[in-house]
């Protein structure tokens, strides 16, 4: 989400197609598929044969930290990530409104986007769209297929919006995005929505601190405490 001079993201990732391997991958070929993997393998592994999709536990979240809210379905698609699309980006956002505002916006059909988290000033995460599917928040399809979105509470144009909290928060549950899809830990993979392709949007703007930010996800990547670096800057 964020500043936007045109209303104009959620059009173009409004699609519903089929995925890719339902469409190539039929009853006979996934039967067979199974046959091998019975042979060779655990059961376990049985949602990785093609066209069967990993179990969904209602409520469930991804990240152990967060709080489920399901997004409305016309937000999101469903998919089976990353076996369908890989997940090799993380984009950040910045909500231009309240954390209030932004979940009540993802419940809505009618807002066609929403991201896969929203992070508060306050550090609290809630998960609205699972990693599994494909959430409508980049304005291009396909940095929406292979991408996590997080949403942080708080407007481009006022640093005092982006506390120690919410970075810290966020930078947590990117190291845990970032070690379930072996993203690496830098400015190729962990981008703001300003740098997706053919966006309008401009967020999370100038005051963002990428150095600090990349910075504490580093440091969570690692287990180390997530503190501030000693002359760090404080926002
Ligand atoms: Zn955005």
């Amino acid at each position: 989400m964020g500043a936007r001079s045109r209303s104009a993201s959620g059009s173009r990732d409004g699609d519903r197609r089929i995925g890719r391997r339902a469409l190539i991958v039929g009853g006979a070929a996934a039967a067979a598929g199974a046959a091998v993997l019975a042979r060779d393998e655990l059961g376990r592994l049985w949602w990785r044969v093609p066209g069967v999709e990993k179990p969904r536990t209602p409520g469930e979240v991804d990240y152990a930290g967060a709080r489920w809210v399901a997004a409305s379905e016309a937000n999101w698609r469903r998919a089976d990530r990353p076996d369908d699309f890989g997940i090799d980006i993380v984009v950040v956002h910045v909500t231009q409104g309240s954390f209030a505002s932004a979940v009540k916006a993802f419940q809505d059909p009618g807002h066609q986007a929403a991201t896969h988290y929203i992070v508060g000033q306050d550090g609290r995460v809630t998960q609205m769209i699972r990693e599994l599917d494909v959430a409508y928040h980049a304005g291009n399809r396909d940095y929406n297929e292979r991408s996590v979105g997080i949403e942080h509470e708080g407007f481009v144009d006022r640093p005092e919006d982006l506390t120690d909290a919410m970075y810290e928060a966020s930078a947590r549950l990117t190291a845990g995005i970032c070690a379930r899809y072996g993203i690496p830990v830098d400015r190729e993979h962990i981008i703001g929505h300003v740098e997706v392709p053919g966006t309008d949007h401009t967020d999370p703007g100038p005051h963002w601190d990428w150095d600090r930010y990349l910075a504490l996800v580093r440091r969570a990547a690692t287990g180390e405490p997530s503190r501030e670096p000693t002359g760090g800057t404080r926002v």
